[in-house]
């Protein structure tokens, strides 16, 4: 593993956490010094909280360790990053290539938004990376995709997909929010790195934010006071959020072991009692030895599994039943302490149309599952497999 700690930043009074920026606009000790900020020749200095803040830097210093690479760009979701990154690239006439699994909001930006402005979408199978090169045009400027998709569970296979971005001159921008520290997609190729921190990476569930990791370049340009998506959308990371991501980040790692270790341990006994559980650490899973060549194994294969269990009535009564036994709540979103589940045809990816949901087999009866921090994830999977057993 890379070695990763969060940057060593000390409050102003020798703190061990850093300060939070409790301000939105700073001064300036001379108007020339002002003019040279706007003018993009005044390092160092800070302007406006919606163009940068010590607290979103400091957030910012530690993904871009996380994700190996020059920097990053907070925002104030995972859709503000996602839809400001695309902004920058494309113009009226571009082309994106993406992943058809894709989580449902980036899929309905790209489907119903993008086309307003000219910039069209063709979803492909990403696992079949032979498609996405045929389906390169001279418009195209992007290959989007996420490391593991959401909800299906498919893997990119990141270094084929970063030669083929690297040959075409285009960007590959790799969502990584349901693999924190298990993937690092920089390392095979993606030259954006997407996360909504709102998921693992924060993990308590009580705000949204996102972020972009990527070239200092790209970052800058995301923040140019004239042409910046990031700084002219606005879609901006408070201080006082960003503080408190920065510190969960510190547990990132031992909480990303636990999700995988519970996840790992759900997934096999799901298996072995012949139910139909997906997930990438299993060897049944059509991607685990891709998977197994690009994670971190010390962390694991994250938290994330589905169960497929043949029909919506199926899936509605099991999720109420775990939840009524308190084995984890219906809840859309990942990442939380608790286990969280929901039925993606009917929540998260719904602005996917039925026929293409059922092109890519996604039923109505898949329950996708965060997997909680439990310590006793051996009562957790015994609730499961009675409650499974008495419904199906
Ligand atoms: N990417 C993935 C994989 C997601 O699952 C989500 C939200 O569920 C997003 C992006 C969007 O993030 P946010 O809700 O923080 O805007």
């Amino acid at each position: 593993m890379k070695p990763y700690s969060t940057p060593w930043y000390f409050g102003e009074f020798g703190g061990v956490n850093p300060s939070i920026s409790d301000s939105s606009t700073y001064t300036f000790l001379t108007s020339q010094k002002m003019q040279d900020m706007f003018e993009g020749n005044a390092d160092g200095c800070y302007l406006y909280s919606r163009h940068s803040s010590p607290s979103n830097i400091y957030l910012e210093k530690a993904m871009a360790k996380l994700e190996l690479t020059e920097a990053s760009q907070v925002f104030a979701s995972g859709m503000g990053a996602i839809s400001a990154s695309i902004m920058q690239l494309c113009e009226k006439g571009s082309h994106i290539i993406a992943s058809r699994t894709i989580y449902g909001g980036t899929y309905a930006l790209m489907k119903n938004v993008l086309p307003n402005f000219g910039v069209n979408t063709s979803f492909v199978d990403i696992t079949d990376v032979e498609a996405v090169e045929q389906s390169i045009t001279v418009q195209t400027k992007i290959i989007y995709c996420e490391t593991v998709s959401n909800p299906l569970l498919e893997v990119a296979d990141l270094k084929k997909l970063g030669e083929i971005a690297k040959k075409h001159g285009l960007q590959l921008i790799v969502d990584n929010t349901f693999s924190p520290l298990s993937v690092r997609p920089a390392e095979f190729g993606a030259s954006i790195v997407i996360h909504s921190l709102t998921k693992y990476i924060n993990g308590s569930s009580d705000c949204l934010a996102g972020v972009v990791c990527a070239s200092e370049e790209f970052c800058a340009s995301l923040r140019d006071v004239n042409t910046g998506c990031a700084m002219l959308f606005g879609s901006t990371l408070d201080s006082f959020r960003a503080a408190s991501i920065y510190k969960n980040i510190n547990t990132l790692g031992v909480r990303m072991q636990k999700h995988s270790a519970n996840a790992l341990y759900l997934a096999e006994k799901l298996e072995e009692a012949g139910y139909r559980a997906i997930y990438p650490g299993l060897a049944s899973h059509p991607d685990h030895s891709l998977m197994t060549e690009m994670i971190d194994p010390l962390i694991g294969y994250s938290g994330m599994l589905t169960l497929d269990v043949l029909n919506k009535e199926n899936a509605y009564k099991l999720m109420e039943d775990m939840q009524a036994k308190e084995l984890g709540l219906l809840a859309v979103s990942l990442g939380y302490h608790k286990t969280l589940f929901s039925a993606p045809a009917n929540s998260t990816s719904s602005e996917i149309p039925v026929e293409e949901q059922e092109e890519m087999g996604m039923t109505d009866g898949l329950i996708r599952f965060s997997i909680g921090l439990d310590l006793t994830i051996e009562h957790t999977t015994e609730e499961i497999l009675k409650s499974l057993k008495n419904i199906l």
